[in-house]
This record gives structure tokens, sequence and C-alpha cells, in this order.
């Protein structure tokens, strides 16, 4: 299933990541170079590299406090081999069923009486569209609550691809998508324009959100990205093995970005057990903010001092710095917002660094 079910969370301390989906450990990888990045022109004393350029004192202000940002001239691309889980491919589920009947839903468990989920169990109901999704599943597997990965795709097009911790360093302004390419086999227009388009669930973004947003000249807006699709099949797709071959899905993820590499499996470093702390991946949670820390400390930005101090990384999260961010959060996923429904995913923000 790839991801952590909910009730390991506490469980994880930071060290292991709670989605390991291709999308999100792209984007996790995404945030861990430019931290890399950020630190290597820091070193060097350099104002600018191929993709990033410290920010001059007279643009830094209390809305765009960020020490970097992208250079102007810098647009991101996505490419994924098959379409993303969750809304933007339920017509795919559904074409893929020998039986269109919806999978059955199971009852819920007493954990779920206390906490009532709100986002729609992956698969579970498949023909209500428009919806925030879990991760899918199979129906016996222990419940999850990370949201699919066309709701954090979505939800990009607002907060950038930028985690909290990095928005610490990195302004917004220039780190959003700008095209997802997707195989033409698994780009249906329509579930695109609904999931991810400004016509479609998004259009619940309103003035009054995006002009509070703006407020201040954050850099946060809404910035849809264009969906492309592409003929050319990914040569390991399982729409590219022969007739009389069998596709065997694998539970390794190759982790590539030009600064560092690593395998993981079950959300940690191949090799190591899913609770050992030696096992954590540059990519999760606890090594990321640690690594946007020591950076801090070097770049000595008295507004950016506390972060290492924080007790626990929910404090992290909640600095008044990520306070447009947050609103922006909080507008998108809210009872009035595009993605309600969205519960958040607790249990792994009270570690601390050591
Ligand atoms: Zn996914």
């Amino acid at each position: 299933m790839k991801c952590l079910p909910s009730s390991k969370l506490p469980l994880a301390h930071g060290n292991i990541l709670h989605d390991w989906h291709a999308e999100i450990v792209a984007i996790r990888a995404f945030n861990r170079y430019l931290v890399e990045e950020c630190a290597d022109l820091a070193a060097s004393g350099l104002r600018s590299s191929a993709f990033l350029r410290h920010r001059e004192e007279a643009e830094i202000t209390r809305a765009e406090h960020q020490p970097f940002t992208f250079k102007e001239s810098v647009q991101i691309h996505m490419y994924s081999s098959e379409a993303p889980c969750g809304d933007a491919s339920m017509e795919l589920v559904m074409d893929a069923q020998d039986d269109a009947t919806p999978w059955p839903v199971p009852p819920p468990s007493s954990q779920d009486l206390e906490h009532p989920p709100t986002g729609l169990r992956g698969r579970a109901n498949f023909s209500l569209l428009g919806h925030v999704r879990f991760k899918p599943s199979r129906t016996d597997a222990p419940p999850t609550l990370s949201k699919s990965c066309t709701d954090k795709l979505a939800l990009a097009q607002t907060t950038s691809l930028l985690s909290s911790v990095t928005s610490l360093l990195v302004s917004p302004r220039n780190a959003y998508l700008s095209t997802l390419v997707l195989p033409a086999s698994h780009h249906v227009p329509s579930a695109i324009t609904r999931a991810f388009g400004p016509s479609g669930r998004m259009a619940g973004i309103t003035p009054e959100m995006t002009s509070r947003w703006e407020t201040g000249g954050s850099g946060y807006r809404f910035q849809p990205f264009e969906v492309r699709p592409v003929n050319q099949e990914f040569a390991y797709s399982r729409r590219s093995v022969e007739p009389s071959q069998t596709p065997v899905p694998s539970n390794i993820s190759a982790v590539y970005t030009p600064k560092f590499q690593e395998t993981l499996i079950g959300g940690v470093l191949q090799g190591r057990k899913q609770y050992d702390p030696r096992g954590a991946s540059r990519i999760c949670r606890k090594s990321t903010w640690k690594a946007v820390a020591d950076l801090a400390a070097v770049l000595a930005v008295p507004a950016l001092l506390g972060i290492g101090r924080a007790l626990q990384y929910q404090d992290a999260k909640n600095l008044d710095l990520l306070d447009w961010r947050s609103a922006v959060k909080a507008d998108v996923k809210g009872q009035d917002g595009p993605l309600k429904g969205w519960p958040e995913n607790k249990g792994d923000d009270c570690f601390r660094l050591e």
C-alpha cells in the first residue's frame, strides 16, 4: 500500500516516510535537494546557482522572509508514468473493473468511531467524483490517513511544492509546478479538469481567499499547473510488457537527485528495520528539518535561529513565519474550501531533533 497505517504513526518519530508513493517521494527528494542547494550556496559564497539565488536585503519583508528563491527563469516540470491515485484516476479505476460494483466499505472500527475520518477511503464509493480520498489499499489493510497523490498535488497548486520547513528557506513565489506530464493512455481530460483545474473542484477557491493569501506579498497564490499528455510509455510500465509476461510490482523506491541517491523499502533505507532510527532517509521529515535547522544556524538569520530549538516538530511547523502558508492550507482544506474533508494525519508531530 506504500504508506504507513495511522496506527503506526506514533512509532515513526519523524524517521519513516508516512507515504512513499512515487509522486510523494519525488517531491520530498526535490525539497531535500533544495535544502542542499541552499547549503552549497551559503558555503560557496556565491549569490546564485543554476536554480536558486540569494534574495537581496531590500527584497526581504515580513511576509516573504526567505533568504533564498528560485531564479525567475526556472520552471518546474513533473513526469509521472501513471495517473496520480485518487480523484484524477477514478475513471481509470472504474474502467479496469471487470465488475463495476464499488468495493464494499468495511464497518467502522472503534477507533474510526472515536475519530471519524472525513475523506473517502481509497477506492471505496468510486463513483463519487471530486472528493478528497485516502491512499488506496486493500479493504483488509489497516487504515491510513495519507491523502491521495491527486489531493496532495492539487494542494501544491496553492502552497507550492515546498514543504513547511523548506519554505522557511526558499520563497514559494517561483516554486509552483508548471506542468504535469502523463502518458496519454492515463490522461482522462475530464478527470484532470475536475481534480486539478480552476473550473473543476478548485473553483471553490474564492477571490476573497486569494486576496487574503497575497496580502503583504507573501508569494502564495493559486497557480494551476498544466497537464500535458505524452504518447511515449515508460519502458517499465505495466503497459510495456509483452502479453506473455506478467508484470510484478516492486516494493523498492529509487531516489535520485544530483546531490544524493537512496534506495528505500517501507519508507526507510533498504537493509534497515522499519523502526530503527538508523533507517531514516535523507528525505524523511526529521532529516529534512535537521538540515534546515543546521543551515539556519550557519546563515545566522535572526528569524530562523529558533527553528532547531523549537521543542517539537509541531512547534517548528507552527512558527509565526509560516502564518501565510498556514492560512492558505486552512482556506483550501476548510469547511468552505475545495479540498474539504481533508483529515490531518496526526500522531507523528511530537518528535525532537537530538
Ligand atoms: Zn499515489
